[in-house]
């Protein structure tokens, strides 16, 4: 899900390097049907699913096709995959999560978003249903493949590593009035503009708290962030008696990608060997909330707890997608936030639907402040 976009066609380049061990049964996009169709010609799939209801080309129509806002949840229940890989973008995602729960032996989770928003769900019913499931974001597979080396010791702290995004060594005024264009240069990933731009303000991180929080069972006062802009390690885990360990690689969404298809076994998925000499030397500082105060704000949601990361996140998509469209400076994006978490009331989040609704009272919040200032 989500088949068209970064972490969607990488997805298909470590399968089409491994036919007889990997075959992609089902692929679908929000919107990119060119691409879509592209993909399906190289990959056969059974399924294919598109947000928006699309003429299909003649050659295309022997596979079955979804559309529609819930057009991911109906392919999945026509095409039972063994493993559903979620990287749609957004809470758009959480209703495909929730379903691949239900469908796939394992869901291998790279929309963060659904954790932020429906951690609490997607938790529960993956327990229950004794579903796998495996991180997608590199820093949180880094912790999940440290956490196999732990043999039941205690762990003190997670250690989440972040490149400090586009606007690292900006001062607070410029990194105010700053543009989507400045915001898209991520200095080591190359991502989607959503993601890329919740890296240049750490959001990105804060929501990574989040996820951490969930998938590992571990409160978010023990989750620390550092800055380390070479981005070769990609998160460490401390134990009691201080010692830590780390997961590093080349910076390439491959890697953790490739470790949740293949888990346990590590696929060769044909990348770069790191070379630490030519890198030289490691660099590492900590986060600046001052200047990136939406680290700090996530933080504030997941410790209230509640609806407050339903509202973080809604408010947070609804500024990134004004940003995006040139429409505000960077600078109003965590002014948004801030105006969500501070008027939006703390309401249910116990099923889908109230997280739903609560998610779109921090979007009419946002849409509020943004018009109003
Ligand atoms: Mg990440």
């Amino acid at each position: 899900m989500g088949a068209t976009g970064s972490i969607g066609t990488q997805t298909l380049d470590i399968i089409s390097r491994f036919p007889e061990r990997f075959r992609a049964e089902a692929l679908s996009a929000a919107t990119s049907a060119e691409k879509l169709f592209d993909a399906a010609r190289r990959f056969h799939p059974l399924c294919c699913a598109l947000q928006k209801e699309t003429a299909i080309p003649e050659d295309l129509k022997g596979i079955e096709w979804f559309f529609g806002p819930d057009a991911n949840e109906r392919m999945l229940l026509a095409a039972r995959p063994d493993d559903a890989l979620c990287a749609v973008v957004g809470i758009a995602g959480l209703s495909s999560v929730l379903t691949a729960l239900d469908v796939c032996e394992r869901v291998l989770l790279a929309n963060k978003e659904a954790l932020v928003t429906g951690g609490r769900l997607v938790m529960d019913k993956s327990e229950r249903l004794e579903r796998e499931l495996l991180p997608v974001d590199s820093e949180h597979s880094a912790i999940f493949q440290c956490l196999k080396a732990r043999e039941n010791n205690p762990v003190r702290r997670l250690i989440l590593t972040c490149s400090g995004g586009a606007f690292r060594t900006w001062d607070k005024k410029a990194i105010y009035n700053a543009k989507a264009s400045d915001a898209l240069k991520h200095p080591t990933w190359r991502m989607g503009g959503k993601i890329t731009t919740d890296c240049a303000s750490l959001m990105n991180k804060g929501l990574e708290i989040i996820e951490a929080s969930w998938l590992f069972g571990v409160p978010q006062d023990r989750i620390d962030v550092i800055i380390h802009p070479e981005s070769i390690i990609h998160s460490m885990i401390e134990f009691s008696d201080g010692a830590y360990l780390a997961q590093m690689a080349c910076p390439d969404m491959r890697g953790p990608i490739s470790y949740a298809l293949g888990h346990p076994q590590r696929v060769e998925y044909g990348g770069k060997e790191l070379d630490l000499a030519k890198i030289g030397q490691f660099s590492f500082f900590r986060p600046d909330t001052e200047r990136f105060p939406c680290l700090g704000y996530a933080r504030e949601a997941i410790s209230k707890g509640g609806a407050y990361p339903v509202i973080l996140n809604g408010a947070n998509e609804e500024a990134v997608s004004a940003f995006l469209g040139d429409r505000i400076p960077f600078g109003k994006i965590a002014e948004t936030v801030r105006y969500a978490l501070d008027t939006c009331p703390d309401v249910p989040v116990s099923c889908f639907s109230e997280v739903l609704e609560a998610d779109r009272a921090a979007r009419r919040a946002a849409r509020r402040f943004l018009e109003e200032k």
